[in-house]
């Protein structure tokens, strides 16, 4: 009997690491769960059932976008792919983006499945390498970088600066984007010191932790306030944040309110990139009132972070020398499509101006170089 009973418990933990296994093989493509499609060089407007672009590009034709296949030249980074994170990068893989970059250092659990997008099977996976495996299924055309690290640590921090410096569709460009998918104020301060040592425009966004609110913020370093311009309580207050969580107590969350928040935040990024409506500076969510209230913060002078108030001086002197610059054209009669021809010799300037008023906080020697072709 008592063989018996040890037989049927080796059977037991066999077949149990054979389950781990193909669980992991099929979680990792290698079973019948993949598929997908082959590669498309070229964005077409072609209706047909098999072209996977062909809606997204009616948005030409409709007038709202006027250069849909402009997606493909853009590269965001995503940090923190949990319950917005995932969606926010699932939404962009089948917008079509150029590249996704992904940070985070957790692994899939099953305490995960109230969201959206990761699966039961996918447990134990870390996030990223999931996250890319059914992305690139979904579409192909992306390319992902993907990097399974906390970013908070000194030496990954370094790393993550790099690659937002470099890690753009072509190496040595940086991102056009990041945003920020964190749950905690760490993360968001390390994402904010970087962004503002770099110029690097970005956007935040965040679920309340009884999981009935959240938001997203865009901030342009130096023009709009950045998360250390407005410390929230916890920051301000030098509360430590671990203390405030206690054992055996988690935040709540819901599937509604994070895809809430990752629509806004996707829709805000894909009205940046491609220049169509009214980009959003703040807009939150409030579940219990259906309120979603809209503002813009203006930087703090007296910010702590040196690099944030660095940009606000040259942010500041951009606004004036573009100023000087308008009314030097309109005192001269001086029309666009002249200004244009002055221009059109050098890439960078006729860049600059397209893109001046809202990049002009990274684009001082462009300004530079506009200005000395007219004094
Ligand atoms: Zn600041």
């Amino acid at each position: 009997m008592a063989e018996a009973v040890e037989r049927l418990q080796q059977r037991v933990e066999e077949l149990e690491r054979e389950l781990a296994q193909e669980r992991r093989r099929r979680a990792l493509g290698g079973g019948d769960g993949g598929g997908g499609r082959a590669r498309i060089e070229k964005m077409s407007p072609e209706v047909v059932d098999s072209n996977p672009y062909s809606r997204l590009m009616a948005l030409k034709r409709m007038g709202i976008v006027s250069d849909y296949e402009k997606i493909r030249t853009f590269a965001v980074a995503i940090v923190g792919v949990g319950g917005v994170g995932s969606v926010t990068a699932e939404m962009l893989t089948r917008c079509g983006i150029g590249k996704l970059l992904l940070f985070d250092y957790d692994k899939v659990e099953l305490a995960n499945m109230n969201r959206l997008f990761f699966q039961p099977h996918q447990a134990g996976l870390s996030k990223v390498q999931a996250a890319e495996h059914t992305l690139r299924n979904i579409n192909p055309d992306v390319l992902f970088e993907v990097h399974n690290y906390n970013i908070t640590t000194v030496e990954n921090f370094q790393h993550f600066m790099d690659r937002i410096s470099n890690g753009g569709l072509e190496e040595g460009k940086s991102v056009d984007l990041v945003l920020s998918c964190v749950d905690n104020f760490e993360a968001r301060m390390t994402i904010n010191t970087a962004c503002n040592e770099l110029g690097q425009i970005w956007m935040e966004s965040g679920v309340s932790e009884n999981a009935v609110s959240g938001h997203i913020q865009l901030i342009i370093p130096g023009e709009s306030a950045c998360f250390a311009c407005a410390p929230p309580l916890v920051v301000a207050a030098n509360i430590d944040e671990k203390t405030l969580k206690r054992e055996g107590v988690c935040a709540a969350s819901l599937p509604t309110t994070m895809g809430v928040v990752a629509g806004i935040l996707v829709q805000n990024v894909l009205k940046f990139l491609l220049n169509f409506g009214t980009v959003s500076f703040y807009l939150g969510y409030n579940a219990m009132q259906d309120f979603f209230p809209t503002m813009s913060m203006k930087p703090n002078p007296q910010c702590d972070d040196r690099n944030c108030r660095k940009q606000q001086e040259e942010y500041k002197v951009c606004v004036n020398l573009s100023e000087c610059m308008r009314s030097y054209c309109i005192g001269q009669k001086l029309k666009k499509e002249q200004l244009f021809r002055f221009a059109v010799q050098d890439k960078w300037i006729l860049d600059f101006l397209k893109f001046s008023f809202i990049h002009c906080a990274s684009k001082m020697k462009i300004l530079f170089k506009v200005l000395s072709c007219f004094w």
